[in-house]
């Protein structure tokens, strides 16, 4: 018997071959295959986020929907587990990959749009942006989240928190089919007619199976309005004390964070921003400009040093939010909140405000509610029961403080949380090992996890 390094689960004696899963690889995928001694290894293994240091025991990037099926089989054969990624930027969250495949789908990046069905389809390893850029011109808009780099099966498998979200709700619900192989190696079609239980399972479940393709609803957009508003962080308590009085009475057309935000002295951003230092709250409204005018009036009453919010194209849902456009070393905690309180915020202020000497390039506190709260039952991801998500980040790498100094801030901005905690949601959750996810606690998808992958061969972000 041979068993999977990191579950300690039994894999048939017939299935095991001791070494050259490499060679295995390349005869069986079309796409490129590496291995810890080659050349290329270290390209292929890194990922979006250049704080994980990623060492599977392979590295397919896969050029044909076959290969997903192919790494299967040859993953079984050699005792080894399958990590699939699309851009890396959840890869935090992944354990030690050593007795892993990395699946890389990043070449597997068709879209189409259906305009009339108001549908994608998308393939496993397409961006959010290459969907924009397809849906757009028709009008329509998926639930993207804020960056356009993000790959769309990743974030839908952990939930996806759109700028639309308190309009059409967490994203997991717009996944409307999929393709999917699973451990055993069956390429499934999934439904809410033909497998209900694995559609609801995908709705920020995490990865129950490799997913080939989706389908996503797109929603049709007739008047979008984007953008920001920034004052200087001095300003922070009194913005963000004012900003969390207004959440809960926006209207659900309106999906906003606010943020204490630094920006690095990249000369690549404009002079106005580059170096400083500012509380920003940032969003989209769904409306034509006379209704964001009324919607955002009590926020434009602070007087902003900055407002750039007002009427864009729906390209700018992954623009507004300001997300470093290329792959960066990034540290990050989390905690959904109940209530914003007084408290919070002032904790919160003096982590990350004027007078703190601090490595945290962002607290960020998203607004939630609306339809973002609601539950159906048909998602794991069924709602999320909290007033706000509470989000940090900054740079270990060459970053202002050392990376020990950093995970201490981190720490403390989650720690603010204290009696308004509130659970946390996948996506966000850059850790592995959190056992306030879905993915530990909810015995459904647990029931149904081991039911698809009894071995545990799918390693994936909160399944390791
Ligand atoms: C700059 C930035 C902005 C973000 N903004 C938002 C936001 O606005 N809203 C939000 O909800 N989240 C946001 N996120 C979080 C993001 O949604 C998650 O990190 C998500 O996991 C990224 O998906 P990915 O496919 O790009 O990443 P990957 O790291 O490639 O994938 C993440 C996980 O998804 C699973 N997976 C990926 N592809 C497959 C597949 N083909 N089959 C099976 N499983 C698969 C695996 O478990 C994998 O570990 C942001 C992250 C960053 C870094």
């Amino acid at each position: 018997m041979a068993r999977y390094a990191a579950t300690g689960k039994v894999l048939p004696m017939t299935n095991l071959v001791a070494s050259a899963p490499v060679d295995a690889l390349r005869s069986a995928c079309a796409g490129d295959v590496t291995g810890p001694g080659d050349a290329a290894y270290d390209a292929a293994r890194q990922a979006w986020n250049l704080a994980a240091d990623q060492r599977p025991a392979a590295v397919v990037r896969a050029a044909l929907l076959a290969d997903l099926a192919a790494t299967v089989r040859v993953a079984r054969e050699h005792g080894l587990r399958i990590a699939p990624q699309g851009t890396g930027h959840g890869a935090g969250a992944l354990g030690p990959l050593d007795a892993a495949i990395l699946l890389r789908t990043d070449e597997l990046r068709g879209v189409e749009v259906d305009p009339v069905a108001q549908i994608a389809r998308v393939q496993a390893g397409a961006l959010w942006d290459d969907v924009l850029a397809k849906s757009a011109p028709h009008g329509l808009a998926p639930l993207a989240g804020s960056a356009g780099d993000v790959g769309v099966v990743g974030y839908h498998l952990g939930g996806g928190l759109s700028f639309l979200g308190r309009k059409y709700g967490v994203a997991a619900k717009q996944l409307l089919a999929a393709t999917v192989i699973t451990a055993d190696g069956q390429i499934r079609r999934v439904d809410a007619e033909s497998d209900p239980e694995l559609l609801w399972g995908l709705r920020g479940g995490g990865s129950l199976g490799i997913v080939a393709e989706v389908e996503i609803a797109l929603h049709a957009v007739p008047a979008l309005a984007t953008g920001q508003l920034f004052w200087p962080i001095e300003r922070a308590r009194e913005v963000l004390g004012a900003w969390r009085d207004w959440a809960p009475t926006a209207p659900r057309e309106i999906t906003t964070s606010a943020r204490i935000l630094r920006f690095p002295p990249d000369p690549a951003l404009p002079e106005a921003l580059r170096g400083g230092a500012f509380v920003v709250i940032d969003g989209a409204f769904l409306g034509d400009a006379a209704a964001c005018e009324e919607a955002l009036a009590p926020l434009r009453a602070l007087s902003p040093s900055m407002d750039m919010f007002g009427p864009a194209g729906i390209e700018s849902l992954t623009q507004l939010h300001m997300d470093p456009p290329m792959p960066v070393p990034v540290m990050s905690s989390h905690a959904l909140l109940h209530d914003a309180t007084d408290r919070i915020l002032d904790e919160l202020v003096a982590l990350a405000g004027a007078d703190a000497q601090t490595g945290l390039l962002m607290v960020e506190l998203r607004q939630l509610g609306g339809a973002i709260a609601e539950q159906d039952g048909t998602a794991v991801l069924d709602g999320i029961q909290a007033g706000y998500a509470l989000f940090a980040c900054g740079i270990p790498m060459g970053g202002p403080v050392p990376p020990e100094a950093l995970a201490a801030e981190l720490a403390a901005v989650v720690a603010t949380a204290g009696e308004q905690h509130a659970g946390m949601f996948a996506n966000f959750t850059e850790s592995p090992g959190n056992t306030e996810l879905p993915h530990a606690r909810d015995e459904r998808l647990r029931a149904l996890r081991t039911a698809l992958d009894p071995d545990g061969l799918l390693l994936g972000m909160h399944t390791s």
